[in-house]
């Protein structure tokens, strides 16, 4: 792979530090540059996976709040959906990370959501019996 200069864009022979035609510094990326560079693009694919990560996380949480108030169910859920699918958006610009959670966050809080809505409607179907 051939490199260019950075100044006049001339061509650069292998292993040369300054440019045979404007001699301009050749800067060669450091090891340090280098690892920084990767640690960046690291953090920057965690960060996108982040809302997969956070609404997979708030589905499990959605399990004992729907199973102890039952209405918790859409309050938790729903954000919870819309983070997960914001994940699941971001998740095919990342090599898929984070689908996975963004689905199944997605499949548990739906699941809640239905809970709470049969919960909800058996509810007023008995509702006249007390009544
Ligand atoms: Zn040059």
């Amino acid at each position: 792979m051939s490199k260019f200069c950075a100044s006049c864009g001339e061509e650069l022979k292998p292993d040369v530090k300054f440019c045979e035609n404007c001699g301009a510094l050749v800067e060669e990326k450091t090891k340090t540059t280098v690892a920084v560079e990767q640690v960046n693009n690291v953090q920057y694919e965690k960060h996108a996976n982040q809302m997969a990560v956070i609404g997979f996380v708030m589905s499990i949480i959605n399990l004992p709040v729907t199973f102890f108030t039952c209405c918790g169910a859409p309050i938790v859920g729903i954000p919870a959906i819309i983070l997960c699918i914001i994940g699941l958006v971001r998740s095919k610009n990342y090599a898929g990370d984070g689908k996975g959670l963004a689905i199944a966050g997605i499949a548990i809080s739906a699941v809640l959501i239905l809970i709470f809505i049969v919960f909800i409607a058996f509810i007023e179907a008995i509702r006249p019996a007390f009544g």
